[in-house]
């Protein structure tokens, strides 16, 4: 059996139609492919970057198994001069949302963040909250800029009310790139309500039987905690740096007038002050972790702890 000459150009046409087919079908193939990539939305998981572990932990309870959380401030580390890393900076790239909160670093950085991600959707979950002006601080001095914004307290994640606030933000902000899963994000939503709501009213029992509110700490971490449960908290720090001598003196005046025995101190500052101010007045250095990524239980042992010292 022989082909004739025909035959051959009718093959020939027959197996470039078919190669065009398959080139075509490769190329459909491989464009809904990166299509469906850069929506962030089908199959696995979205991908979201938060600055601090709290923040981790009201994501992933209103995320659910939709969500993986990366955290910018790593354990230990001071959110007020943290520099993301370069492996952090390109992890950016395919982040479809970036949870802000307002602590200093995000000052610095977010700018460039978002030049460099034009795709990245960045929310701040300070959206709807009054922030209260700190005590004795300021952020300014990692940046050098100087503006009233400031003189305003960010740790706005430190009373379960205000996570409450944070935690609508944080729900809407995952329906706009999950829209098909609304149902199970405002369930999730629900629960993480009512589980602040509980702790709210936990740490309102403990601090029941104390009959004096004021505490030294050295960083004024604990304001709107110390607003929503009645409590005052004197800092150490000023302006964000370390204490002049007149500071110091005033601190231990104030301290023997208020009989203030407790100083509360984090890992993420010095204790050179609260040790030297602890001698002088006879009080005791208690080091709690405000940026604990187990929210809920780190903070109803810290306010069961800090209770006891204001017996
Ligand atoms: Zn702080």
């Amino acid at each position: 059996m022989s082909l004739s000459k025909m035959d051959i150009k009718k093959l020939n046409t027959i197996f470039l139609r078919i190669f065009n087919l398959t080139v075509l079908m490769s190329l459909l193939f491989l464009t809904a492919c990166t299509g469906s990539r850069q929506s962030n939305s089908t199959g696995s998981k979205v991908k979201i970057f938060v600055s601090i572990l709290p923040q981790k932990y009201f994501v992933e309870k209103i995320g659910g198994s939709d969500v993986d959380v990366y955290v910018m401030v790593r354990p230990g580390q001071n959110p007020h001069s943290y520099e993301p890393t370069p492996k952090q900076m390109s992890a950016l790239s395919d982040t479809a949302i970036f949870f802000a909160i307002g602590v200093s670093f995000e000052k610095v950085w977010l700018d460039r963040i978002a030049s460099e991600n034009p795709k990245l959707i960045i929310i701040s979950t300070q959206k709807g909250i009054k922030l209260r002006k700190i005590e004795a601080h300021s952020h300014s001095v990692h940046n050098g800029a100087e503006n009233s914004e400031e003189s305003l307290d960010p740790h706005i994640w430190l009373d379960p009310v205000l996570v409450i606030q944070q935690a609508r933000v944080i729900a809407d902000g995952l329906i706009q790139v999950l829209p098909e899963k609304r149902a199970s994000i405002e369930a999730n939503l629900q629960s993480f309500i009512l589980e602040m709501a509980n702790l709210d009213e936990a740490i309102r029992n403990e601090f029941k039987g104390i009959t004096h509110n004021s505490f030294l700490v050295f960083h004024p971490t604990w304001g709107y905690f110390s607003d929503r449960y009645g409590l005052e908290q004197i800092a150490i720090e000023q302006e964000g740096k370390e204490p002049s001598a007149r500071h110091l003196t005033e601190i231990i005046e104030t301290s023997k007038k208020k009989n203030i025995k407790v100083i509360f101190v984090q890992e993420q500052f010095s204790k050179t002050y609260a040790e030297a101010i602890a001698n002088a007045i006879g009080a005791k250095v208690i080091t709690f972790d405000p940026l604990a990524e187990d929210y809920s239980n780190n903070l109803l042992k810290t306010a069961k702890i800090m209770a006891e010292y204001l017996k």
